[in-house]
């Protein structure tokens, strides 16, 4: 008998995806999408409006399977290196399963509406699992793979700091348009050596810590001054630069914020830290 063959006989769709189509690239940052679990696994489904988020488990039919290494859709071009597929969520692996993380809409009977979920329309459902209160990780290690495109970061910044703060508010919005200025001049703001300083309302603070993943300590890298006029101070390798806002977020919208122009929304102070005048940072040369 050959051990590594896993007997799949009895291996079925428990549902389908119904997704709107959409390109490939907007895909893959999720869409708002309805499973339906078929009649025969209904009663599987007994007490599930109790969870708002849940992980789907996809056959990714229409993905190549002989495929070990592939690129990062962030970093195709000239210059990027391949990674092994179990490093990636490629839908190219040996067993095309996916797995996505997604939030809970609405449910309707056997019809679960979900927001998030990265998959193709038509696609069989392999199984859906709860994401229990346990399974958080605040800030895992994981490499920074940041797509080349700025629209892209920033889409990626704003599920991010909607997966943590569950709301779309103006303040959310303020926090990521002054994360992603400093992302621009320290890279990579989850990293152990960004450090951030927060002042403002419980949305803007809230916001900023689940983007840095920073915590108040082992290691700290989070401090909160509390309520006031929003603005935060990052700091890296001794340099810092601070974005304070010149917009009170309460009078505008989350749209409105994050359409306004830079320059409006918030100025950039640079400094080393613990003065008050420094060398400004230059951007980092994005290769
Ligand atoms: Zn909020």
């Amino acid at each position: 008998m050959n051990d590594r063959k896993i007997p799949m006989d009895g291996l079925q769709a428990v549902g389908v995806v119904h997704a709107e189509t959409i390109p490939k690239e907007e895909l893959r940052f999720g869409q708002k999408a309805c499973i339906e679990i078929f009649e025969e696994y209904a009663c599987a489904l007994d007490r599930f409006k109790e969870h708002t988020h849940f992980w789907v488990l996809c056959w990714l039919d229409r993905g190549n399977r002989d495929v070990l290494q592939t690129y990062s859709w962030h970093l195709r071009g000239e210059g990027a290196l391949p990674y092994g597929v179990f490093a990636l969520r490629s839908p190219c692996r040996p067993n095309p399963v996916s797995l996505t993380l997604v939030r809970l809409l609405r449910r309707e009977g056997n019809l679960l509406y979900v927001d998030g979920l990265d998959i193709f329309d038509k696609t069989p459902v392999l199984d859906i699992k709860p994401y229990m209160k346990g399974d958080v990780v605040f800030s895992p290690k994981a490499p920074y793979i940041r797509p080349q495109r700025a629209e892209f970061v920033r889409r990626m910044f704003h599920k991010k700091a909607v997966m943590h703060h569950q709301e779309e508010c103006a303040w959310l919005a303020l926090a990521v348009r002054m994360a992603l200025a400093a992302e621009e001049y320290l890279g990579d703001i989850t990293d152990d050596s960004v450090s951030v300083r927060v002042r403002g309302g419980g949305c803007f603070i809230d916001t900023v810590q689940g983007l840095t993943n920073a915590r108040f300590a082992n290691p700290p890298r989070f401090a909160c001054e509390g309520a006031g006029h929003c603005a935060c101070e990052w700091t890296k390798d001794g340099m810092s630069i601070t974005t304070v806002s010149r917009t009170d977020p309460a009078g505008h919208t989350h749209d409105e914020i994050m359409g306004m122009d830079g320059e409006s929304l918030f100025v950039i102070l640079f400094g080393k830290k613990d003065e008050d005048e420094g060398v400004p940072l230059r951007k980092k040369k994005r290769g």
